[in-house]
C-alpha cells in the first residue's frame, strides 16, 4: 500500500478528472458520530429482539413491541450530529463534483450535513410512513404521540399502519431506489465506497456494476472487502480523516 499521503493526491486527482462522480455509504461513515453499527456489539440488535415486517404487519403485539423499542431509541437516534465524513461529502457536492450520493444508513446525517439528493437504500429513520396510503410524518410527531400514550399508531387519513420508513427485516428493498443506484453505479466513472464491508447485498453488486462499467474505484473502510482487489486505491484509516484531506487538497 501507498503511503497515506500518495494515497490522498492520488484521490484529488481522481476526482479532478472524473466527470461523474458515484459515493456509496454505509455504517462506517457514521460510527464517528457515535452511531454504532445495528449489527455490532452493543448496537440495536445486540439489546433488542428483531421484529420482522412479517410479524409487524400481522400482530399487534408485535408492532407495540416495536414501537417500544423506537420509542425508547428516539433519542439516541436523533442526537447524532454529522461528522467530518459526512460534512465533506456535502463540500463536494455544493464543488459540483458528486453527482450521485448512495446510502445504506437509516440515520439522515448525509441530509443533515447538507446533501440535497440522498438515494436511501434502507429507507430513513427521520420520518414515519403509512403503510397503506403513503402519507409520512416527521418522526418527531410520532415519538410525541408515543409519549402521549399510543402503542401502535395508524394512520389518520386512511387508519393504516403507521411504521418508521426504514426497510425492516423481511421488507423488500425499495425498487425505485434500486433503479437509481443501479443507474449510478454504471455511469460514474469514479466511484468512492465508504465505511461498507460490502458482505450484504446490495451494497456488495453496486460497486461492481461501477467497475464494470470501467469507473475507478476508492475505498475507505477498516476493514477489508471482497472487492479489494479491483480498488485503484484503499484506506485503511478514519473515513473523517481521509475525506477532509481530500477536500482540503481540492480546495488548495
Ligand atoms: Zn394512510
Amino acid at each position: 500500500m501507498q503511503a497515506y499521503d500518495e494515497r490522498i493526491a492520488g484521490t484529488v486527482r481522481f476526482i479532478r478528472e472524473a466527470t461523474h462522480i458515484t459515493a456509496f455509504t454505509g455504517a462506517g461513515i457514521s460510527t464517528e458520530s457515535g452511531i454504532k453499527d445495528f449489527r455490532s456489539p452493543g448496537g440495536i440488535w445486540d439489546r433488542y429482539r428483531i421484529v420482522t415486517f412479517q410479524e409487524f404487519v400481522s400482530d399487534h403485539k408485535a408492532r407495540v413491541e416495536y414501537w417500544n423499542m423506537r420509542r425508547e431509541l428516539f433519542h439516541e437516534l436523533n442526537s447524532a450530529r454529522p461528522n467530518r465524513a459526512h460534512k465533506a461529502l456535502a463540500a463536494l457536492e455544493q464543488m459540483g463534483r458528486l453527482q450521485c450520493l448512495i446510502t445504506q444508513n437509516i440515520d439522515g446525517l448525509h441530509y443533515d450535513a447538507g446533501n440535497a439528493d440522498i438515494i436511501e437504500l434502507h429507507g430513513t429513520n427521520k420520518r414515519a410512513a403509512c403503510l397503506s396510503c403513503g402519507k409520512s410524518w416527521p418522526i418527531a410527531d410520532i415519538q410525541a404521540r408515543l409519549e402521549a400514550g399510543e402503542r401502535a399508531p395508524t394512520c389518520d387519513d386512511c387508519n393504516g399502519l403507521i411504521k418508521p420508513a426504514t426497510v425492516s427485516f423481511g421488507q423488500a428493498m425499495p425498487e425505485k431506489e434500486l433503479m437509481k443506484a443501479a443507474e449510478c453505479a454504471s455511469s460514474c466513472d469514479l466511484f468512492l465506497m465508504i465505511g461498507s464491508s460490502l458482505k450484504v447485498e446490495p451494497a456488495a453488486s453496486i460497486p461492481k456494476m461501477a467497475y464494470q462499467a470501467g469507473a475507478k474505484l476508492v475505498f475507505v473502510n477498516r476493514t477489508e472487502t471482497p472487492l479489494d482487489t479491483v480498488a485503484s486505491i484503499i484506506f485503511r484509516e478514519d473515513a473523517g480523516d481521509v475525506l477532509s484531506r481530500v477536500i482540503e487538497r481540492l480546495h488548495s
